[in-house]
């Protein structure tokens, strides 16, 4: 079955937003095992819109649509969808009666283009938008099923996840299930390597690589005619790819991020833990204290991006400093025994380097950074040497930082051989 995304928005053509909601559907649509061959944007042009709808619908099972159904002159995406689909527009009143409760709930009254939004195409699915006063809408032709959807993705995701989903997945004769194995620490020509002879045999289920900053991600989807089934086709492969990867497997579950899977490393062995960063000033820190719960062991961090900091902070060696510069695995070092020592940390990271775009020399280039990782005392030091401009080499670091740390705690508690990596 096929399906076409079409994304209205003047500020998408005029790239004043990023197409976000494209690429979401997107890969939602392909993890329910529909094939989306086209997808367009178009602005806020009846004209334009209608024809661009027409052609999906000619050559499409499922054309998605998003944005433009607010309550204002230039959204329109529901009143051409219902006149391609040569269908009337009609009051829909549970849809009034939720913007009525919506706009009593906020204390203020709906004004007259409000109820432009309670209007639906006669003899649709109207699909309710428990986060704005924009209800989802299905219509189904002999020649498509046209699905609407709000623009804003608060909106159109939890939409999309309650009501459509299951909507397409009855549908389908088959479901599509896929389990991701994340991995840490290793390259994506490395893991591809790896992984070569399983990609090319693959059948059902299917094998894809999926290069992260500082992660690759592996996922194996199989189709089948119920879940159980899919999962027992997907279980030998992720075994298979466990007993390849070990340790440098961080999580095999979707929602699980490299950041979350340290925090619970440090909570479940009872770890403090203190960050000390230079060139990546507090973003360390920042995707650390985004998992809920850690708490329990982040207690505090430092960002000490100058050489004076370094050393009223973290108490760095002036001749440390001198010597060896402050983009050294010396220095790195330091910042993390002192920042051990100043917070009482069990254990302690400290990055420091050139992010550039300036700063950098033949012998110390832009991406030169270094990582300390202290565990109740002992220190690992690693040098990497990274790509990209200023933001990407920061975040390159912190997801250096975050792998280094996880095999250094695993390492600390010998519950794996660490040294595997490069
Ligand atoms: P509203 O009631 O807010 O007007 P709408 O359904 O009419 O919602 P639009 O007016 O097209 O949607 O877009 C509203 C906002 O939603 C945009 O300003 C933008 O922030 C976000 N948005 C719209 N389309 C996309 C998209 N394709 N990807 C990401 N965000 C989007
Ligand atoms: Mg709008």
């Amino acid at each position: 079955m096929t399906v076409e995304l079409i994304c209205v928005g003047t500020e998408l053509l005029l790239g004043n937003i990023v197409n976000t909601n494209a690429a979401y559907l997107a890969e939602k649509c392909a993890g329910l095992g529909l094939s989306c061959y086209f997808q367009t944007v178009v602005g806020d042009n009846a004209e334009r819109l209608s024809m661009v709808l027409k052609t999906a619908m000619e050559r499409s099972d499922i054309v998605i649509l998003s944005g433009g159904l607010g309550p204002t002159e230039d959204d329109l995406t529901k009143e051409v969808a219902a006149e391609v689909c040569g269908r009337e527009l009609v009051m829909h009143e549970p849809s009034r009666l939720c913007i009525l409760e919506f706009f009593e709930k906020r204390g203020t009254v709906p004004t007259e283009n409000n109820w432009k939004q309670a209007m639906v195409p006669v003899d649709a699915i109207v699909l309710e938008n428990r986060n704005g006063t924009a209800p989802g809408v299905i219509i189904e032709t002999e020649q498509a099923r046209v699905i609407l959807l709000p623009g804003p993705p608060n909106e159109l995701y939890p939409l999309f996840e309650e009501s459509v989903e299951p909507y397409l997945r009855a549908l389908t004769p088959q479901v599509i299930c896929s389990q991701t194995v994340k991995i840490c620490g290793l390259g994506e020509s490395r893991v591809e390597t790896m992984v070569k002879d399983l990609i090319d045999a693959q059948t059902n289920p299917t094998i894809a690589t999926y290069a992260k900053t500082g992660e690759v991600h592996i996922r194996v989807t199989a189709a089948a005619e119920d879940a159980k089934a899919a999962g027992r086709l997907i279980k030998p492969t992720v075994k298979e790819l466990k007993a390849r990867f070990g340790n440098d497997i961080y999580t095999t579950e979707e929602e699980t991020t490299l950041e979350k899977a340290v925090a619970d490393l440090l909570v479940a062995n009872d770890l403090s833990l203190t960050c000390a960063e230079s060139c990546t000033g507090g973003l360390l820190s920042g995707r650390i204290i985004n998992v809920p719960g850690v708490s329990e062991v982040y207690k505090s961090g430092y960002v000490t991006y100058s050489n004076k900091a370094k050393r009223r902070l973290l108490g760095v060696k002036k001749s440390t400093l001198q010597k060896h510069g402050a983009v050294s695995g010396q220095v790195a070092e330091e910042m993390a025994r002192g920042a051990a020592l100043a917070a009482k940390a069990d254990v302690s990271v400290a990055v420091t380097g050139i992010a550039g775009p300036d700063g950098g020399t033949e012998e110390k280039p832009v991406g030169l950074v270094y990582i300390a990782c202290c565990v109740k005392g002992k220190t690992t030091v690693k040098g990497y040497q990274f790509s990209g401009n200023r933001s990407k080499i920061r975040e390159s670091a912190v997801s250096a930082a975050l792998s280094l740390m996880r095999g250094c705690i695993l390492e600390y508690f010998s519950k794996v051989t660490f040294g595997k990596k490069d």
